[in-house]
């Protein structure tokens, strides 16, 4: 049951940030519009310089003390989060699909596996460990300790706001850091909602801070802050370069997941159903607006044919609808006018460049109001058309024919993004050399992109450095230390 009542489409709600266990309002605000009828719901803070400053000296100051308490004892503050996060799980999803244009059955599973989330790295409490190394020395003892870093800045993307906001609160809380999280400017509405919602959970004040404004501002304040210890930001590999420029001062330690352009192979001998099935559903979840999502596809010649009799009638049938009113729509609107217009031009340069629109191609006229764009199948694109190396985040598919396994593996790896991928096959030599050779972080094997909390997410190439999630996840949060002690 959800605790709070929320009028969608009446109420437009000024938020205020979160700093040190307080909230406090800006001056300034940053228009929130609902994606599907362009009408704002709300007035996100547009935090200042002088707010990032505030946030990382309250987690400076409260750090030591919360760094020195038993892991467990933080992993409780954890579960209270997953715990209210349950209780509200209704209505933080309906907030979530309203300000972002999710349908409300992924808004739903963003919200769920959040409290999973909190309650995973929870239980990692009595499980992370230091070592015992063997000395060259009589009586000595050489330990390895995994200690914290001290303030862990947190800057999230607006396509999974709640759950990247997780990201980085749940691991660097656990690992003994105080946190500030710096959410996208352009969906505060759940994050902040959950300020209020853990406000009274007890948490030590500056702690945890959850501010918001633009990223030339805040987010750059944030980077450049010599008392903080890591910054760790989810976004595009613009976004990655600047912070590390601005890092780059004070050898401030980055972990970067960034943008990806996600290869999809289809061998000659995969299950094309499967196929099908499973790169519609990668290339339309949030309306191609997610970051380890098919951006282009390899088909064997062998099988193209029969690959696009079956993919265009599927890509068809997805249907666009309202998040939050048409509860049968796969995809909605995509996040902002900027966004519509960048994936239109996109589509309108791969014509330019040759390729043809089998599907779709132009923003929706379906509907009077909203950001809606047309599920879009493009072929007879070439390797390096723009629309094959740049991503799109939109529910655009170019597929490409391949002569053979050879090729497609070499084309897949000739992206500047090395996030994720994907290959259909049931031969065991293909999976095998797709282990080794295709270049990414994530290869899925017969199904849809999608990690796992337990797994590592983690960029090759422009995609990132470091990684999220698993216990590979919690040690992007800890600095080793070796103690060596000489018994008298
Ligand atoms: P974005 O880069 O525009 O913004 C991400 C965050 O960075 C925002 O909070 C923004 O305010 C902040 N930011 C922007 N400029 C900054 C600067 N100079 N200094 C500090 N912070 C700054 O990205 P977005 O549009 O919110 O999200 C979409 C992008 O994120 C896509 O490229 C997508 O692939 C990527 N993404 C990657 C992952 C992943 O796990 N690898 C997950 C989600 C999204």
């Amino acid at each position: 049951m959800s605790n709070y009542s929320y009028d969608v489409g009446t109420d437009v709600k000024t938020y205020q940030q979160y700093i040190a266990g307080s909230f406090f309002s800006t001056a300034d605000h940053i228009e929130v519009l609902n994606p599907c009828n362009e009408e704002v719901i709300a007035l996100a803070p547009r935090g200042t310089r002088e707010d990032a400053d505030k946030a990382v000296a309250a987690a400076k100051a409260a750090q030591p003390k919360w760094g020195l308490l038993p892991a467990p004892t933080r992993a409780e503050y954890l579960k209270k989060m997953a715990q209210v996060i349950r209780e509200n799980r209704v209505f933080l999803a309906e907030t979530l699909a309203t300000e972002q244009a999710k349908v409300m059955g992924l808004a739903q599973v963003e919200i769920d596996v959040t409290a999973v989330y909190f309650d995973y790295y929870a239980g990692m409490a009595r499980s992370y460990e230091g070592e015992i190394i063997q000395s060259d020395r009589p009586n000595e003892q050489m330990m390895l300790h995994k200690l914290p870093i001290g303030v862990a800045v947190g800057i999230c993307p607006w396509n999974f706001p709640f759950f990247v906001m997780a990201r980085k609160i749940a691991p660097s809380l656990l690992t003994g850091n105080a946190c500030v999280v710096k959410i996208s400017e352009e969906t505060p509405m759940v994050c902040l909602e959950f300020a209020r919602l853990i406000e009274n959970i007890g948490l030590p004040n500056g702690i945890l801070s959850i501010i918001t404004g633009y990223g030339h501002e805040v987010g750059q304040a944030l980077s450049e802050n010599p008392d903080v210890g890591i910054i760790s930001l989810t976004g595009s590999v613009g976004a990655g370069q600047k912070v590390m420029e601005a890092a780059a001062k004070n050898i401030t330690k980055v972990s970067l997941e960034l943008g990806g352009k996600a290869p999809a192979i289809v061998c000659k001998d995969a299950d094309l159903d499967l196929a099908v099935k499973a790169i519609v559903a990668s290339r339309v979840i949030f309306s191609g607006q997610v970051c380890n999502c098919a951006e282009r596809v390899y088909v064997e010649e062998e099988v193209y044919e029969e690959f696009m009799t079956k993919l265009l009638p599927a890509m068809k049938a997805v249907r666009v609808g309202d998040a939050r009113t048409d509860d049968k729509a796969d995809m909605s609107a995509q996040i902002n006018k900027t966004q519509l217009l960048k994936i239109d031009e996109m589509v309108k340069r791969a014509k330019e460049q040759g390729g043809e629109v089998l599907l779709g191609g132009r923003i929706s006229s379906q509907f009077d109001k909203g950001y809606y764009y047309e599920p879009t199948v493009i072929t007879n694109v070439e390797q390096d058309h723009d629309v094959m190396q740049n991503e799109t985040f939109g529910p655009v598919l170019p597929v490409m024919k391949v002569s053979s396994f050879d090729q497609a593996i070499d084309f897949a790896n000739d992206s500047e993004y090395g996030l994720t991928s994907s290959i259909y096959t049931n031969d065991i030599n293909k999976i095998l050399r797709a282990t080794k050779e295709l270049l990414f972080g994530e290869t899925y094997v017969n199904r849809e992109n999608f990690e796992a909390i337990q797994g590592f997410h983690a960029g090759f190439r422009k995609s990132g450095i470091g990684g999220a999630d698993g216990k590979h996840g919690l040690e992007e949060y800890l600095q080793t230390k070796v103690m060596y002690i000489q018994q008298n």
